[in-house]
């Protein structure tokens, strides 16, 4: 069996093995809490690293928290310590004061609460100020442990390209994974796509750093992919918004939707998820030009004519590519390889639909 015959699931697994097997750097949190032996001051450590990492590069955890520890050494510490040198000893992870606020209260809820110790449960790790089912899971399984799956945006965003869940937000993420991530990775994924999130596979995926044997079994590589080709094959150029041709063609709008949206249009009524989406249109009848009818989507002010318009009084249109050849449905049928939305279908052909979805 060839590497892309494999399931999706099987694709996936084998991703996250190629990615174990490349591993070199291990994150600031995870060696941090290799250095203690002793459980409760590991739990320790390893909690306040985990806030103090949250919008921090890795080396500046690392160095910040190697200070902090020479201070702070237990809850009653954070309790004692004023807040104003607490905000220069952390200097500079991210929000620092805030941190910095939260810390305190974490040192008074842990003595208060909890005796002192950092609670193995995740119900009562969430509970601790600054502490999010993220970083409960990252306690969990750095200090005490145990099975936990640390769900952040990186693992959220590979997971859903890589089509092994379906899901909205990192929290549903975390609940599908818990159903059916075998649990040999469930430790082990954060460290690997985090990494990975912020050096390859990131928000603008840079597929051209990932190794070959990765891109070959990558189901959103093909997809990219895909639309490259559709591009080539109509001529496609990509065009500025300000600077689009007064011509008659072919065009794709690029729309980028921030958030889900429940969206009317017509007679329909439909939730739209976050995403790319992708609208086939032509500019070919006598009075009309690419320049004029694109522009008109683009309008703020616009007056809603086609149902591509509802959508796009949301998204934003990303890029712009025109075509000089009247191919619309030819494209619209090429791109089909993707999640087509129905009801954006031209009022002359009979194609399913001229709108194409892709997550982000
Ligand atoms: S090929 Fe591209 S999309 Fe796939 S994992 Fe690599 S960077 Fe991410």
């Amino acid at each position: 069996m060839s590497a892309r015959e494999k399931s999706l699931e099987e694709r996936f697994h084998t991703f996250l093995d190629i990615l174990s097997r490349k591993l070199k750097d291990t994150p600031a949190v995870e060696r941090i809490s290799r250095e203690d032996r002793e459980v409760e001051e590991r739990a320790f450590k390893v909690l306040l690293s985990t806030i103090l990492s949250a919008r921090t590069k890795d080396e500046i955890t690392l160095e910040i928290s190697k200070r902090l520890f020479k201070r702070i050494k237990t809850p009653q510490d954070l309790v004692d310590i004023d807040e104003k040198e607490l905000e220069r000893l952390i200097y500079p992870v991210g929000f620092y004061r805030t941190k910095a606020r939260y810390l305190k209260k974490l040192g008074e809820m842990l003595i208060e609460e909890f005796q002192g110790k950092v609670p193995r449960r995740l119900e009562d790790l969430i509970r601790l100020p600054g502490v999010g089912r993220k970083t409960g899971n990252l306690v969990i399984t750095l200090a005490y442990d145990d099975y936990g799956i640390c769900v952040d945006t990186h693992v959220h965003r590979i997971c859903n390209r890589w089509e092994y869940i379906d899901t909205e937000t990192p929290e549903e993420s975390e609940m599908e994974l818990r159903k059916k991530l075998p649990k040999r990775y469930w430790k082990i994924i954060n460290t690997l796509l985090v990494d990975y999130g912020k050096r390859v596979c990131s928000p603008v995926p840079r597929c051209h750093l990932c190794p070959e044997e990765i891109r070959e079994i990558c189901p959103y590589y093909h997809k990219l992919q895909g639309i490259e080709k559709v591009l080539e094959k109509y001529n496609f150029k990509k065009v500025s918004k300000n600077n689009i041709p007064e011509e008659k063609g072919t065009y794709i709008l690029k729309i980028k939707l921030k958030e889900p949206r429940i969206i009317t249009y017509g007679k329909n009524r439909k939730r739209f998820k976050r995403g790319y989406y992708f609208y086939v249109g032509s500019a070919m009848g006598k009075s009309n030009n690419l320049r004029r009818r694109i522009e008109r989507h683009l309008r703020e002010d616009k007056k809603l004519h086609w149902h591509i318009d509802y959508l796009l009084q949301y998204g934003t249109v990303k890029e712009v590519y025109v075509s000089r050849e009247a191919v619309e449905c030819e494209v619209a049928r090429d791109l089909s390889f993707l999640k087509s939305i129905e009801g954006f279908g031209s009022s002359d052909c009979s194609c399913k639909s001229h709108l194409f979805f892709m997550k982000s």
